[in-house]
C-alpha cells in the first residue's frame, strides 16, 4: 500500500528513469524560473520573444531526443515528453516554440536531410542560434494537407518556388523555413525544401488578433518565385508520408504538454477550493466540488500513462501513428474538459490573467486544432478500426 498522492495519482515518477527525472528537473526549473514571470505579459502583448530560442538551447531543450553529436541531449522520447509538460504548465505557445523546432524542423533535417544539411543546420537550430519554422497549411488546404497548391518548378541549377503557407508558427521570426510543395521534376510528389531568411521572393506576415496561444507568434509565408539549389531539397523526403511522420512526433509531444496545462488547471481549481468559503465551509468541503476534482485528477492520471506507454514504445521503435492519434486526442480533449471545468470553479476570479486557467482554456481551443484536428484524429481511428477511409 502507498498513500496517495494528488499530484501523481499513478506513482509516474516511479516509472521514470533516473536520467529522465534530472531532465524533466532542468525543465521544470527553466519554466518555473524564466517563462513563469512573463507569461502574463507575453500573452497580453501578443509577444513571442526570439531570445527564448538560445535560452532554450542553452538549457538543452532543442532537438532533445537527436543525437549528441549535433550538439543534443541524445535522450529518450518520454523524456522529450517530461519536458513538453514542464513548458506548457506555464503556457502552450512556449511549448509550441519548442515543438516546430524540434519535431518539425530538427526531425525532418535528421530523418530526411542530407549530412550536409544535418551538419550546417542541427548544431545552430539545437543552440537556438537559427530558428525555424515548418510551412504545410495553406489558405485553401488544412486538414486536407494533400490539396496544397505551392508548386516547386524545376530550373537549372535548382528549383523555383510559388504559393502561400497560412497558420505557420514562428514564420515572421524564423531563418530557416522548410517549406513543403509539389514538386514538378517528381511526377507532382510532396517534397520538403529548405528555404533560408533573405532568399529573393520569400516573405512573410504576422497573423494579427489571435486570441489563443500569443505567447507563440504565427504567419503566412509567402513565395513568390523563390529560388533555391538543388541542394535546398530534402533528398529522402518524398510524399505526404514525410511531413505526417513528422507531425505524428509533434502529435506525441502534444500528448504531454497539454497534461502539464491541464494539471496547472486542476491544482488552481484545487487551492481555490480550499481557500474560498462559501455558505460558511470551503468550497472543496462540497461533493459537488470533489466530483469535479475527482474527475480531473482520474483522466490526468490516465492520460500521463497513456502518454507514458506510447512514449516508451516510440523509443523501443513498436508504435503505431494511430497510437499518436488516441493520445493527442484524447489528452487534449480531456485537458479542454478540466480547463474549461476549472474555470468555472474559480467563479469570477476564473476569467482573472493572475490564475492562469481561462489562458490555458483560451490555448486548449487551438491546439484541438492544430496538428491534425479532432476530427482527423477521429476518422484515423475509425479509418484503422474499419479498415474503411471515410475521409
Ligand atoms: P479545416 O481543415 O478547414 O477544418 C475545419 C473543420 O472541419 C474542423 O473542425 C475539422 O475537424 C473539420 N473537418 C475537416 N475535414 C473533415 C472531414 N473529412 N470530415 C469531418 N470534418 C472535417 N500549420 C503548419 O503547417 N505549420 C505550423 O507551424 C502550424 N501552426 C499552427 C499554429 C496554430 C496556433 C494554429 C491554429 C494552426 C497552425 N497550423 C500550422 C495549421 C493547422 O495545422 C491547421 O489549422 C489544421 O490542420 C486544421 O486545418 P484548418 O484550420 O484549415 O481547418
Amino acid at each position: 500500500m502507498t498513500a496517495f498522492d494528488w499530484e501523481d495519482a499513478f506513482c509516474l515518477e516511479s516509472q521514470l528513469e533516473p536520467d529522465e527525472r534530472i531532465v524533466r528537473d532542468a525543465a521544470r526549473a527553466f519554466a518555473q524560473e524564466r517563462l513563469l514571470p512573463c507569461v502574463n505579459e507575453d500573452f497580453g502583448d501578443d509577444y513571442s520573444d526570439p531570445a527564448l530560442f538560445r535560452e532554450m538551447g542553452e538549457h538543452g531543450l532543442l532537438g532533445i531526443v537527436m543525437p549528441e553529436a549535433f550538439g543534443c541531449a541524445g535522450a529518450s522520447y518520454v523524456a522529450y515528453g517530461l519536458v513538453a509538460r514542464e513548458i506548457e504548465r506555464i503556457d502552450t505557445g512556449y511549448r509550441s516554440m519548442m515543438n516546430v523546432q524540434s519535431s518539425l524542423v530538427m526531425y525532418p533535417i535528421l530523418r530526411y536531410g542530407s549530412p550536409e544539411q544535418r551538419k550546417r543546420y542541427l548544431p545552430a537550430l539545437a543552440r537556438g542560434e537559427l530558428i525555424g519554422c515548418f510551412g504545410l497549411t495553406e489558405p485553401g488546404s488544412g486538414s486536407d494537407a494533400g490539396a496544397m497548391e505551392t508548386r516547386a518548378v524545376n530550373i537549372d541549377g535548382g528549383y523555383r518556388l510559388v504559393g502561400q503557407k497560412t497558420w505557420i508558427s514562428n514564420a515572421p521570426i524564423a531563418d530557416l523555413f522548410l517549406v513543403w510543395a509539389r514538386s514538378e521534376a517528381h511526377g507532382g510528389a510532396i517534397r520538403g525544401f529548405i528555404i533560408e531568411k533573405g532568399a529573393r521572393g520569400l516573405s512573410t506576415k504576422k497573423i494579427r488578433n489571435k486570441l489563443s496561444i500569443r505567447t507563440s507568434i504565427n504567419g503566412e509565408i509567402h513565395l513568390d518565385d523563390v529560388v533555391v539549389g538543388r541542394d535546398a531539397i530534402l533528398p529522402t523526403a518524398l510524399g505526404l508520408r514525410a511531413p505526417l511522420d513528422c507531425v505524428n512526433r509533434a502529435r506525441y509531444e502534444i500528448s504531454w504538454g497539454v497534461m502539464g496545462a491541464a494539471e496547472s488547471c486542476y491544482a488552481a481549481a484545487r487551492q481555490f477550493g480550499l481557500d474560498r468559503r462559501q455558505f460558511g465551509r470551503p468550497l472543496a468541503a462540497t461533493q459537488l466540488y470533489q466530483k469535479k476534482l475527482a474527475d480531473m485528477a482520474t483522466e490526468i492520471g490516465l492520460g500521463l500513462q497513456a502518454s507514458l506507454r506510447v512514449g516508451r514504445l516510440i523509443d523501443a521503435h513498436e508504435y503505431s501513428p494511430e497510437m499518436i492519434s488516441i493520445i493527442k486526442r484524447n489528452n487534449v480533449g480531456k485537458a479542454l474538459v478540466i480547463a474549461r471545468k476549472a474555470r468555472d470553479m474559480l467563479g469570477g476570479n476564473g476569467i482573472s490573467a493572475g490564475f492562469d486557467v481561462i489562458r490555458h482554456m483560451n490555448n486548449l481551443e487551438a491546439v484541438s486544432t492544430y496538428d491534425g484536428t479532432d476530427d482527423i484524429h477521429t476518422l484515423i481511428l475509425g479509418r484503422a478500426i474499419t479498415g474503411i477511409s471515410a475521409f
